[in-house]
């Protein structure tokens, strides 16, 4: 039987809050119980969002929690050759493209098409890019306009097949990655995104059960895509459920009151945040 090896990969964008200590807990208990290991990344991709502070304070809420992981903990921004070398692989298989587009270009796009397939998060990509010429993204790329790398689902799919992932909670599932469209591979101003990384370092540190929130849930259909074009082989998985607040609605970082440092400060012990955070057993 091979090891469990789970993590939990915040991205220091501000402080951590009960949310993230319900996911953290979740990674650290199972694999606790299942005699396996633990491990923390740091996701630190997006260079106008991340901080090395919180980076700092995170680590630090959580060894107040009376969590421990293995050493080195894996930051991404570290790693971008990693990622390179992914998105090479990608585009030698011709699964991307390249795309131009702004944020408003797409959005106008959208509204000229009158009516945009919706996904989970929105309305997708439609595919503005896709259809351009060779000739005319060569000449696009030389006149220095930026552009992101798009993941071709379409294509990437025909390619591979039908696929199927596994949930501990919700059974098998056919991957169905077009539900996101075609996914951002790498930005702008960076040379990966969220669904790239994550593929590749959940590989490279040989997890074998990714367990996250049930918002990520359709990001793992892309990932399974990702891990077949790869040739990688995939982790089992365990969505869990959010944690919400009084009024019913997901906790997110704006909601202050509730970073695992203010509920510290406040004179909670870390045994009540665990608690809070739904797992009153000691650690
Ligand atoms: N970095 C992601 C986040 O903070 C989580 C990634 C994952 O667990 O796959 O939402």
């Amino acid at each position: 039987m091979t090891d469990v090896v789970t993590r939990f990969a915040p991205s220091p964008t501000g402080h951590l809050h009960l949310g993230h200590a319900h996911s953290a807990l979740f990674g650290w208990t199972t694999a606790r119980k299942a005699g396996g290991r633990f491990l923390l990344r740091i996701e630190d991709i997006d260079p106008q969002r991340c901080r090395s502070e919180f980076d700092r304070d995170l680590r630090e809420d959580l060894a107040w929690l009376g969590l421990t992981w293995e050493e080195p903990v894996r930051r991404q921004s570290e790693h971008l050759d990693d990622y390179r070398a992914a998105l090479a692989r990608l585009g030698g298989l011709g699964a991307v493209y390249p795309c131009f587009c702004t944020r408003k270009d797409i959005a106008a796009e959208i509204a000229r098409a009158g009516h945009a397939p919706h996904g989970p998060d929105g309305p997708l990509y439609p595919g503005t890019c896709r259809g351009l010429s060779e000739l005319e993204r060569e000449d696009r790329v030389a006149a220095g306009q930026a552009y992101a790398l798009r993941l071709d689902v379409e294509k990437a799919m025909a390619m591979t097949g039908p696929l199927r992932w596994h949930d501990r909670r919700r059974g098998w599932q056919d991957a169905t990655p077009g539900i996101l469209g075609d996914v951002v591979l790498a930005r702008k101003d960076a040379p990966t995104s969220y669904h790239l990384a994550v593929t590749v370092d959940d590989h490279l540190q040989g997890v074998t059960l990714v367990t996250r929130g049930e918002d990520l849930f359709f990001a793992t259909h892309v990932h399974r895509l990702l891990q077949e074009l790869l040739r990688v082989v995939p982790p089992d998985y365990e969505h869990h459920s959010l944690l919400v607040n009084e009024r019913g609605e997901r906790l997110a970082k704006r909601d202050n009151a509730k970073t695992l440092r203010s509920l510290r400060e406040s004179g909670l012990t870390a045994a009540e945040v665990r608690a809070s955070a739904g797992f009153p057993e000691e650690l």
